[in-house]
């Protein structure tokens, strides 16, 4: 052989090594099969080269590959399909929602056209999860409404799932659904356990979810708890209809007792005038009497008889009027009777209704007015602030970093929390002045008739105050901090527009770096 021929095939082996180690790694780990059979080729190749068994071996990898090849595009059409069939399913689920809709009908449209490369199923592939979670996140954000962040938009959520964001809590933890049916979950036991503090199924409950529960035990524990409030609901029902039943029969019953007054007076009346009508007749006799007789005696004697007469219906007709004001006492009093025990039912239903009125508007869980009191307290004020023109100021309070409170140490510290904060902020508070629970760690106050600039430090002094209330959960020493806003009706406001203001104050607050009151009640 010449040298240059030589050198030429030398080139030519170091070149196709070159493209086997290359082909090696790239079919790394796609296949057992393949892998062995290249690591044999450059055992083939290597040294001095074994062309005839490397040739068998290009063979057996052409089979090999051509067979991987198939897999694969069978594969491919197979995910394709599958993609397809969960995107059609999803687009049934979104189909109220135009943006994911229209984000969906464009992965469809994709997965109708050739899919020519592998890469571009596993682009597919992504863009579908990120749809569903999308949607999945969507529905649990309806669900959930204090969430926030969730009610970010699609985009958002596709960005922040492709930039590949984490999320390393309990499945539970981060799902809003089994958030939100755990605190509706605790307050209504926190409601149902003052009715009821000694019922033994309720006190599990109450247990079992300061220990934790999966969310099987959750649903489990709603449906006894709905039980419970359809029993109640009931036992509330048919009060109602006891003490209806019973007004309908007392109404009953002194209505026929008034007609039977009416028909006793009524004959009353008949017989008096009969006895009248005797009286006169008796009477009459008598004249008769006097101006025909003629002998004394004979007059004598039908005067004695007339008089007679007159003296018996005159007893009869006392003997009457006596048993008919008999029969009228008689009747007065039951009447009176069944008045009095009708009144007392019905005071008792009364305060019944009266705690039931209360109660729907307490919250249950810190036990100060709930939002739909507040609402009612803010129209009363509003008025008089129209009519009297008295200052009126409306704060608005969150706690501050709250969730970490739950994440931390549990639910059930941060009810303790909530409980604590508010019976702090109740008690800074005048009487005349009000606060409520507006949902969620957000209290709502009313400052009617306040001297505004006094406010603004009352406020502060609430603030400072619940900055160094000594909680302590698990042994560690917590600071609970929260940000106020607040400002006052102007001429022109209405009870929308100083709420947002006040909002709008909070949320500045909670930008500068929270823990702070900002208010425009010095200006
Ligand atoms: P920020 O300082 O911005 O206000 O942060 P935050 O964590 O206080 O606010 P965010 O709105 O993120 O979280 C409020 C949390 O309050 C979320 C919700 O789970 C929790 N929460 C709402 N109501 C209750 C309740 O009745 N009990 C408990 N334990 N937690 C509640
Ligand atoms: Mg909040
Ligand atoms: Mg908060």
């Amino acid at each position: 052989m010449e040298a240059k021929q030589l050198q030429a095939y030398k080139q030519n082996n170091a070149l196709l090594c070159q493209f086997i180690i290359r082909l090696s790694a790239f079919y790394e780990g796609f296949s057992d099969k393949i892998d062995n059979e290249l690591g044999k080729l450059r055992g083939h190749l290597s040294g001095t080269p074994n062309f005839s068994l490397a040739a068998v071996s290009i063979e057996k990898l052409n089979n090999l590959i051509q067979h991987q090849d198939v897999t694969l595009k069978k594969y491919t059409s197979d995910t394709a399909a599958s993609i397809e069939d969960s995107m059609k399913q999803l687009q049934k689920i979104v189909f109220e929602d135009d943006e994911l809709k229209t984000l969906t009908t464009k992965e469809l449209i994709k997965l109708n056209q050739p899919i020519n490369d592998v890469y571009s199923i596993y682009k597919l592939y992504a863009k579908a999860l990120t749809l569903h979670r999308v949607a999945l996140n969507k529905k649990m954000v309806s669900l959930a409404p204090t969430e926030e962040k969730l009610n970010a938009s699609p985009a958002e959520h596709i960005s922040s799932i492709s930039d590949g964001e984490e999320n390393h809590t309990a499945p539970q933890d981060e799902n809003p659904h089994y958030r939100s049916i755990l605190v509706e979950l605790n307050q209504l036991i926190a409601s149902y356990a003052q009715k009821k503090p000694n019922d033994k199924q309720l006190n599990d409950i109450k247990d079992r979810l300061e220990s934790g529960m999966d969310e099987n035990q959750l649903l489990k524990s709603c449906v006894v708890i709905l039980r419970m409030i359809v029993q109640d609901a009931m036992s509330e029902a048919s009060l109602t209809g006891k003490v209806i039943q019973s007004l309908h029969n007392s109404l009953g019953q002194i209505n026929s007792s008034v007609s039977e007054s009416i028909e006793g007076s009524k004959s009353q009346f008949e017989q008096r005038k009969a006895g009248n009508e005797q009286l006169k007749s008796h009477i009459d006799s008598i004249e008769e009497a006097v101006s025909e007789s003629d002998s004394l005696e004979v007059l004598k004697e039908q005067a004695q008889s007339c008089v007679k007469n007159l003296m018996s219906t005159l007893s009869e007709q006392q003997n009457n009027d006596e048993k008919g004001q008999e029969a009228l006492v008689s009747l007065l009093s039951s009447m009176q009777e069944r008045i009095e025990t009708l009144q007392q039912k019905t005071a008792v239903y009364k305060k019944k209704l009266a705690e039931q009125v209360m109660q729907s508007r307490t919250d249950t869980l810190t036990r100060l007015p709930n939002r739909q009191a507040y609402n009612e307290k803010l129209e009363h004020a509003f008025s008089h602030f129209k009519d009297s023109g008295e200052p009126l100021a409306v704060a608005v309070v969150d706690i501050d970093h709250f969730k970490s409170i739950n994440d931390r140490f549990g639910h059930a510290a941060g009810d303790k929390t909530l409980q604590v904060v508010s019976r702090h902020l109740k008690q800074s508070m005048e009487k005349h002045e009000f606060i409520a629970r507006w949902g969620g760690e957000e209290f709502v106050m009313l400052f009617p008739n306040a001297d505004i600039d006094r406010v603004d430090k009352k406020l502060n002094e609430m603030r400072t105050h619940l900055a160094s209330l000594p909680f302590k959960f698990k042994q560690e020493k917590v600071r609970i901090t929260a940000s106020f806003g607040a400002t006052c009706f102007h001429k022109d406001d209405n009870t929308d527009s100083v709420f947002e203001r006040a909002d709008e104050y909070l949320y500045r607050a909670k930008r500068d770096g929270r823990n702070r009151v900002i208010t425009d009640l010095n200006n």
